[in-house]
Parts: structure tokens; sequence; C-alpha cells
């Protein structure tokens, strides 16, 4: 099977991101301008141009506020995946909590989009040494991979010693885990993906991607619809260090994306899965 790296996207909006959930409360959100829609389509466009297929991690939350969207994704032969109902991370919830989350949020993407959800990733890579029982839960629900795990120390999430390249987190289940794949800096880890791959210059993460495929491993990148959107509001009351991660770069990130994905073989987690699990087996 042709090697191709993993396109994801986690569609959620500019308010729903983990940085401000001290900000803003949940609560707030319906009175929040929506900008996720056009973001998205902005992206679908980008994908088009390219020629490329991906997979949108969506929230459930999302979908049922604008299954349209969802629906155009699924048509223009992206994978529809989940990434939980609110953006509520997974260590905070219980794992009947977890159940119920990944349940209503499947609900959600299954009605709008037409087609089966069979890929999962938490918010902030939000599965790690506290949540030792979600890959069970997750293997219960019939899933057939998630992409959770950021194998790295960072200040909002990781899981420094998980395997960094795809592996079976439960002996007697079929569930594959695809980690998002770790660049490096200036000696430093860091995500290949997301504000590292808009703040960082482009050949951080055309490296990773480098030697990734080097390894006949399949790279995994991600980003948000919101980092492609300057023109998105600004939350005045966050922390500075939130902000900074938050606002910077945003006009450059179409740019920086159109060049990386040109410059590989890119398409969507389910067939990355499906080839980790042909190779594990
Ligand atoms: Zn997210």
């Amino acid at each position: 099977m042709t090697l191709r790296n993993g396109l994801s996207v986690d569609v959620e909006d500019w308010f729903q991101v983990g940085a401000f959930e001290t900000t803003i409360r949940r609560d707030d959100w319906d009175g929040l301008e929506r900008r996720v829609e056009a973001n998205t389509d902005r992206v679908l466009d980008l994908f088009a141009e390219a020629g490329v297929q991906g997979t949108f991690f969506t929230l459930g939350w999302v979908a049922e506020r604008h299954p349209r969207l969802i629906r155009r994704i699924a048509e223009a032969g992206h994978e529809v995946a989940s990434h939980g109902w609110d953006h509520a991370r997974v260590f905070t919830l219980t794992p009947d909590q977890f159940r119920v989350d990944l349940a209503r949020a499947r609900a959600a993407l299954e009605d709008a989009a037409g087609v089966a959800v069979n890929g999962y990733r938490a918010p902030s890579f939000s599965i790690d040494r506290r949540t030792p029982w979600a890959h069970a839960v997750l293997a219960e629900a019939g899933y057939c991979y998630s992409s959770s795990i950021a194998p790295i120390a960072h200040d909002h999430y990781g899981w420094p010693d998980a395997p960094r390249v795809p592996f079976r987190p439960l002996p007697d289940a079929r569930l594959i885990e695809l980690p998002i794949t770790i660049a490096r800096v200036l000696g430093r880890e860091v995500t290949a993906g997301g504000g590292f791959f808009r703040l960082l210059p482009h050949g951080v993460t055309d490296r990773a991607v480098r030697v990734a495929n080097a390894g006949d491993e399949a790279a995994i990148f991600y980003f948000h619809p919101w980092e492609i959107d300057p023109g998105q509001p600004r939350v005045a009351g966050a922390p500075l260090k939130s902000r900074l991660r938050h606002y910077a770069r945003l006009g450059a990130m179409a740019g920086k994306l159109r060049r990386l994905i040109a410059a590989h073989r890119w398409g969507r987690m389910d067939a990355v899965a499906e080839r980790a699990a042909e190779r594990l087996a």
C-alpha cells in the first residue's frame, strides 16, 4: 500500500480551544460569533485546490449547529471523525462521562454526515497516563482508531513515554492508536502541527515528515480551521501566553499549509490506520 501521511483538521471554533477554557465559559458559547463554518469551507477549498483528502475530527457541538457543513465534508470525500462533544479533555471525565460524550458526539456527526464515524481524536491530546481506561472505552464503542496521544512533555498535554509509532493499546482489541508526529527544533520536541507549525519555520515540520517517511512510517499532521482566520475576535482576558500562541502568524498559515501539502503525499487517517493494522497484524 502506498505510504500517505495523515492529514487531519480538528474542527472547533475560535472560542472552543483549550487555551481559553478558563476565560470563556461553555454556557456562553452560544452567544459568540460562529466562524467555524466559513473557516472550514476555506480548508475544504484549500484541500480541493491541492487535490488531497483528509480527516476532519469534529466536535459534536459543531455538527449539531452546522449539519450542512458536515455533509459537505463527507461529500468531498473526506473522513468525518469525532473530536468529542464540547472539547472536554478526557482526563477531566470519568469513564462513564467519556462514554456519554463519545456517544452524543457520534450521533450528531453521523446524523449530519450520513456515514459511519470510526475515528476519534481526544481534545488537546488528553489521553495520557491519567486515563488508562480511555482506549478500552473507545474499543467497546467500536472505534477503529484513535489519534489522541502526544508522546512528548508539554505544559498543556503529553504522555512522554507513549510509543511514537502506531500501536495497539489493548492486547485484546483491534483498536489502533496513531500518536501525533513529533518534530525537533533546537534540541526541543514539539508536535508536528497546530501552533508549532504556525509559529516555527516550514522546515521543522517538513523535516519531521521526511524522517517519518524515511522510516516507512506515515507522519500525522494536524491544524485547526481558526488558524487560517486572522479576522477572528480577540479574547482580551486570556493569559498572555495563550494569546501569544493563539494569534501569532494567523495570516501566514494558509500559505504554509499549501506549501507543506504540496511537498508530501497525504490522505485520510482511516487509511493510515488501515495500513498500520495490516503491518501490526
Ligand atoms: Zn481541539
